[in-house]
């Protein structure tokens, strides 16, 4: 990303450069065309370098630029203070937020759109005073990615056929579970693109609506405002709808309508924060709905995370001693056998549990695991993209009983495994057996598994 500081350090150097003023043509360049150049140099580098996030904070001498790639936060660039107050000023105004004095003291939501090469991008400016003056964190949306194909968020075979199982039900509520950042939003919008036809009607209410999709009826909404998403979640039912998506249930009235929406004949995507599928159940009991309502609605469950994904031209295969993955599965309670090539999971059953005398069978574990390097197509950084872990969950007329009858969560956990179910730790496994995440960076699934 040395780009960038050279783009920079050549606009300062036409800044100051006395020829420019000379020339006549040419007139100096003044401190709101420069903001503005290095605007477009920043939000095209971000593009480029694919982050998500640019995130601009004042420091006493200067204000320092980082983008968040792969989840990850880069420092890319330092702006001399000076410039500081203009660049911001620049966002804001393009942002269609306020730039006086008593502004700059409050936190403050604003957006605007721009076309970076052929693709036109979102860019969600959020703002907060510190001490040192405004902190910028700027989200970018890519209008034209919104819509993933569900083949292509990282499901595992199983994970996939399970989803798509779920997905031929006409009615019942399905959720998303995951924390932050966790790339829900993007597997709801790549499930809605899969049933999406002429003959349904889907209908969204969202905070806000991240993608348009064509053909969707999408509100936006603010979610700050619980009585207005209630109310637009009850005018929505009016509007004889076969699919409801509702952007998040975060109070007991939303999780009651959705869950009467759900019984009634209508499939209901959401999200939710819960840490597994299963558990997405539980969180919806304690919230206060009754018990057998909660187990008549869900049909399915998704939980997800998101790690950064290996540089394939760059990871670098080495076996992890047993000795060491001894301490790891103790740590996370896990089967050591996970871990063996032999008992890999391809074959859809799940994760079969060794009875004593298979224990003493076992020979000695080798697994080849990848970590990270750097090279030029990686930035350095060893990664490219990121991935989905995910679990999904298919909830039978058993685990449907067990819900009603107050069953446990490892007894509801134990029951979907009979039934195919691969928890999200599984799926980790799987996936840095496959080189395509380190175990340091699924470690904390794995710990907060074993939990
Ligand atoms: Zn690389």
């Amino acid at each position: 990303m040395h780009s960038l500081k050279e783009n920079y350090a050549q606009m300062i150097a036409a800044q100051k450069d006395p020829r420019r003023a000379s020339w006549g043509s040419a007139p100096a360049v003044s401190g709101a065309t420069l903001a503005s150049d290095v605007l477009n140099a920043i939000f095209t580098e971000a593009i480029q370098s694919r982050a998500s996030d640019i995130h601009l904070e004042p420091f006493q001498e200067w204000l320092r630029v980082r983008f968040r790639v792969d989840g990850l936060l880069y420092e890319v660039l330092r702006i001399p203070h000076i410039h500081n107050v203009t660049v911001i000023a620049r966002i804001k105004i393009s942002a269609n937020m306020s730039t006086d004095a008593m502004s700059a003291r409050k936190a403050m939501d604003g957006r605007f759109s721009m076309t970076i090469g052929k693709n036109e991008y979102d860019f969600r400016v959020a703002t907060f005073p510190t001490l040192l003056g405004e902190k910028l964190a700027i989200r970018i949306l890519n209008k034209d990615h919104g819509l993933v194909d569900l083949n292509k968020i990282g499901l595992g075979t199983t994970d996939l056929a399970c989803l798509e199982k779920i997905l031929q039900r006409k009615n019942g509520l399905l959720i998303v579970s995951g924390p932050t950042g966790s790339g829900k939003t993007t597997t709801l919008y790549a499930i809605l693109n899969r049933i999406h036809t002429s003959q349904v009607n889907i209908v969204t209410l969202e905070d806000p609506v991240e993608y348009q999709i064509d053909g969707i009826n999408q509100c936006d909404i603010d979610k700050k405002d619980d009585e207005a998403f209630a109310s637009g979640l009850k005018a929505i039912l009016r509007q004889d709808p076969n699919v409801i998506l509702i952007g998040e249930i975060r109070d007991l009235e939303t999780a009651d309508i959705a869950i009467r929406a759900a019984i009634t004949g209508h499939l209901v995507l959401t999200s939710l924060h819960a840490n597994s599928a299963i558990g997405t159940v539980i969180r919806l009991v304690n919230m206060g709905l009754e018990r057998y309502m909660v187990s008549y609605a869900v049909i399915g469950a998704v939980t997800q995370r998101l790690v950064p994904q290996l540089c394939n031209s760059c990871r670098i295969p080495y076996v992890l001693d047993e000795s060491v993955l001894k301490v790891l599965c103790e740590q996370c309670g896990l089967d050591i056998q996970l871990f063996s090539s032999d008992k890999a999971d391809h074959s859809g059953k799940g994760m079969q549990y060794l009875d004593e005398s298979d224990q003493n069978k076992i020979k000695p574990i080798k697994v080849t695991f990848y970590k990270k390097a750097g090279c030029k197509n990686c930035n350095n950084t060893g990664y490219h993209g990121r991935v989905g872990i995910f679990e999904v969950v298919f909830f039978s007329e058993d685990l449907r009983d067990a819900i009603i009858r107050n069953a446990s969560i490892t007894e509801l956990e134990t029951i979907a495994r009979q039934k195919g179910f691969r928890s999200i730790a599984m799926d980790a496994i799987e996936k840095a057996k496959q080189g395509l995440v380190t175990v340091e960076d699924i470690y904390p699934i794995l710990l907060e598994k074993g939990s």
